[in-house]
């Protein structure tokens, strides 16, 4: 019998998303003190001139609310590093607005772009914000799952039939996250070019595209830009975070360029929830963004520091993952972003944890509370018919301190010789 009163009938639009994987997961690992390889947090400390730079903004007095669409230092910084990137004057006032993180940003623009019943296309999997956004604003997501690697290889490709088919006149977005969480995936010169292609057929849709992890890329690739493809530019809407950025996840501050219209729009929505993001971040923010530009820890600046260190990061969790043998995992190297994904053999965990979840979860579960390393199952990427796709792989996190990777080598070793 239900219990609920009737002062408890509420809004419906949340009911669906109360459950997310971080709030299962992290304080599971917490309770196993289990190493946390799960949620995308960075588990070291973040550079001194960061702190240093919240020091500052505060002691100047940067501490009253901000301009709506953004603490005006901050969008002049912003114009400045993104008028070099996408190699274009943009205008501080009309073309940037900053966010509470770029999850206020995705939710920001949904709210200002989209209507009851629209489509919007995405690409699966997906970090895991973007359907709960969709379907709170009244949008209909509509997934196209990437198809995933053989076994030893590692690109995810796009079925670009199946990707032309998604859209129609209903379409009013399509997102795209590149590097993407939590594959790993960096959207290459040629495919940039025929989602390109496709989006310029259907000139009643605009555009998001969540670059959070642009400056986290590996090998020789490059971060490209798909506002930068055939004049998207106008109703493409760009995100990023500070907190991907400068390692400071909690200070929630992010932000969005993009043509006047639909920076106008997600602005619109944003006036009114929060209205502001905090000054004293925003403040420290554009300090930051200037001094990422000099020499840092004998990089030319720091965004090749950090580069640097994420690679590094990158082979010690790969070579960690292949080589613990009673775990039977087979990792993929990404190609870019904080995660690392492995397909997982099911045969190696308690079978009683495979009795009441898919393989992803069950493995996910037993592996921070049995072995004590906490990793993310991808289903949760994924819209419900098509989370079979993720239901063999797991995620773990690359932006972890060198001694989180030294606890869980530990592990798996005493693991492997027992
Ligand atoms: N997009 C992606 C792909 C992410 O992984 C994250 C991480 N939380 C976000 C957006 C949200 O960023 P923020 O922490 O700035 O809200
Ligand atoms: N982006 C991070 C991840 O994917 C954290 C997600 C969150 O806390 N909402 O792990």
């Amino acid at each position: 019998m239900s219990s609920i009163r009737a002062w408890q009938k509420l809004s419906n639009r949340t009911e669906p998303f109360q459950y997310t994987v971080w709030t299962e997961f992290t304080p599971l690992a917490i309770k196993n003190q289990a190493v946390n390889l799960g949620q995308g947090f960075p588990g070291f400390k973040c550079p001194d001139f960061v702190k240093q730079a919240l020091a500052d903004a505060t002691n100047a007095d940067e501490n009253q609310y901000a301009r709506s669409q953004g603490f005006l230092p901050l969008v002049q910084e912003i114009a400045r590093v993104y008028g070099r990137k996408h190699n274009r004057e943009i205008n501080p006032l009309t073309e940037v607005v900053v966010t509470v993180g770029a999850t206020e940003g995705i939710m920001s623009s949904f709210l200002g772009m989209i209507d009851e019943g629209d489509e919007v296309v995405i690409i699966e999997p997906s970090f895991d914000c973007y359907i709960p956004a969709i379907i709170m604003n009244g949008g209909k997501p509509v997934g196209v799952p990437l198809i995933p690697p053989q076994p030893g290889e590692t690109l995810w490709n796009i079925d670009f039939e199946r990707l032309e088919s998604a859209f129609n006149e209903r379409t009013r977005v399509f997102m795209i996250n590149t590097p993407h969480n939590p594959i790993g995936k960096v959207f290459s010169r040629q495919e940039l070019e025929r989602i390109a292609a496709i989006l310029n057929k259907w000139p009643n849709v605009a555009i998001i595209s969540d670059e959070v992890y642009e400056y986290v890329i590996f090998d020789d690739r490059e971060h490209l830009s798909i506002a930068d493809f055939s004049n998207l530019w106008e109703r493409t809407v760009t995100l990023s975070s500070a907190g991907k950025i400068f390692s400071i996840t909690g200070w929630k501050t992010g932000w969005a360029v993009g043509g006047p219209y639909v920076i106008k729009k997600i602005a619109t929505s944003h006036l009114w929830n929060p209205y502001c993001s905090n000054t004293p971040c925003q403040g420290a923010v554009a300090r930051c963004l200037r001094i990422a530009d000099e020499p840092y820890n004998g990089f030319p600046n720091y965004y090749l520091w950090l580069r640097n260190e994420y690679s590094r990061k990158r082979e010690i969790l790969y070579n960690l993952l292949k080589n613990a043998k009673t775990l039977n995992l087979d990792p993929i190297m990404p190609e870019g972003g904080f995660f690392l994904c492995a397909r997982v053999d099911p045969s190696v965990i308690d079978r009683s944890y495979l009795e009441t979840a898919t393989p992803d979860f069950a493995f996910s579960r037993w592996l921070t509370e049995q072995i004590k390393i906490c990793t993310i199952p991808c289903s949760a990427f994924y819209l419900p018919e098509h989370k079979q796709d993720g239901e063999n792989l797991v995620r773990f996190a690359l932006c972890k301190d060198y001694s989180d990777y030294e606890a869980a080598a530990k592990i798996l070793i005493n693991d492997n010789s027992s």
